[in-house]
């Protein structure tokens, strides 16, 4: 074998995540590597939770990245609140929701799952019922924005309801954050995960997460020892908090960690309220032109993530031949469906940097070609018009 230097194709990112990568952070992350107790690098982690305290909208002083993808947020979040024999509500809406009933196991908790239909919202009302009927439950667990579906729910509403049954609420925003409004603070979320490859378009491998008192309360109150040595909170504060001295926990991905800082001062150039209306018209830009070619959406409109278009494969077309052609004749990624919408939807995603009006053009026009060689039903000719008519 002729092994040499990797050279990845250039793509265009319109998946599920990752997405796009702004050239800037690709620079970032290709500055020289420094020690991670250097005092220049110990200014960075400093700066780094000031900008994530803005992108979640807290004051959390327990506000940082968790050395790896989403998936260990989301334990960090289950293994540090959850102690065997707690009761948690899990909310599930989609393969997310899944994740989080498998964790809740896994601490030695006991899941009870409130289950909605794939494609749609968490229905509140089936969550006070569960409420009602578990008033021993001391958890209640939900995803944002469901990834694998494009179903937005109604956070600040389900937790509320959680409160007033007196229960913490751990919140997955790992596709909200940047695309949409995340309010942590305001909507008095408890524990809350995201990621860095969605729509903050930075490179994977990195889980922003936040905690409020009353979180840091129910760990420090643990009858039992966190069973993950390494996303032990206890431990982890002694490298990533304010004031003591900081303390070798493990070794930070330095490099990514830059990737991220810059990153989060795009978003805060941008702005959050701006970075939030780009995702929403650019999502209605890609759904004038989808629509106008005879696409349908699966999600109703209410509760449409405009970073994550799941759309209805046309009868009769063959998925993967599709996803294919697009990467092989444009560079053009989008995303399958997944569980029970596998191969009866394509995941559109217009996160980050990948929110941009000349993807949704590149990806219409690539659709409308390769849809008409294959003989679909769509309507032609129709979809860019209507595309330029939304952005306008
Ligand atoms: C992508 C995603 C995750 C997992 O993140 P990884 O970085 O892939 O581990 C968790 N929850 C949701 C809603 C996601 O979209």
């Amino acid at each position: 074998m002729d092994i040499r230097s990797f050279n990845p194709p250039i793509r265009t990112l319109m998946g599920p995540g990752p997405s796009d990568v702004h050239p800037r952070i690709l620079e970032a992350l290709a500055r020289p590597t420094i020690g991670h107790l250097d005092p220049a690098f110990i200014e960075l982690m400093d700066e780094l939770k000031v900008l994530l305290q803005y992108a979640f909208q807290t004051e959390n002083a327990l506000t940082m990245p968790v050395s790896a993808p989403g998936s260990a947020g989301m334990e960090t979040c289950f293994v540090n609140l959850v102690e065997p024999g707690d009761k948690v509500i899990v909310c599930q809406n989609g393969v997310f929701g899944g994740r989080m009933k498998e964790n809740v196991e896994r601490c030695g908790g006991v899941p009870v799952l409130v289950e909605d239909p794939w494609g749609t919202a968490i229905d509140a009302g089936k969550l006070e019922e569960a409420l009602k009927a578990h008033t021993d439950a001391k958890i209640v667990a939900m995803v944002h924005a469901e990834t694998s579906t494009g179903a937005q729910s109604d956070v600040a509403a389900l937790v509320k309801l959680a409160h007033a049954h007196g229960c913490l609420t751990i919140v997955d925003t790992v596709t909200s954050l940047g695309g949409t409004p995340v309010k942590v603070d305001e909507w008095g979320i408890d524990a809350i995960y995201s990621g860095s490859q969605k729509c903050l378009s930075c490179t994977p491998g990195l889980s922003p997460v936040s905690f409020n008192e009353r979180a840091l309360e129910k760990i420090r109150n643990r009858r039992t020892k966190v069973q993950s040595w390494f996303m032990d909170l206890n431990l982890v504060m002694g490298y990533w908090g304010t004031g003591t001295k900081r303390a070798y926990h493990h070794t930070a991905p330095i490099n990514t960690l830059y990737a991220l800082h810059e990153a989060l001062v795009i978003l805060k150039e941008e702005g959050l309220e701006n970075a939030w209306a780009r995702h929403r018209k650019n999502h209605l830009a890609l759904r004038a032109g989808l629509e106008a070619m005879g696409l349908s959406f699966v999600v109703k409109e209410a509760d449409r993530l405009p970073q994550l278009n799941a759309v209805t494969i046309p009868a009769g077309v063959d998925d993967a031949a599709v996803r294919s052609r697009l990467l092989k004749e444009y560079n053009l990624e989008i995303g399958a469906g997944l569980g029970a919408l596998a191969g009866k939807v394509w995941r559109i995603g217009l996160m980050g940097h990948a929110s941009r009006a000349e993807n949704i053009l590149l990806c219409i026009g690539a659709l409308e070609s390769i849809l008409g060689d294959m003989g679909a039903e769509i309507k032609r000719g129709v979809a860019l018009p209507a595309m330029q008519k939304a952005l306008a």
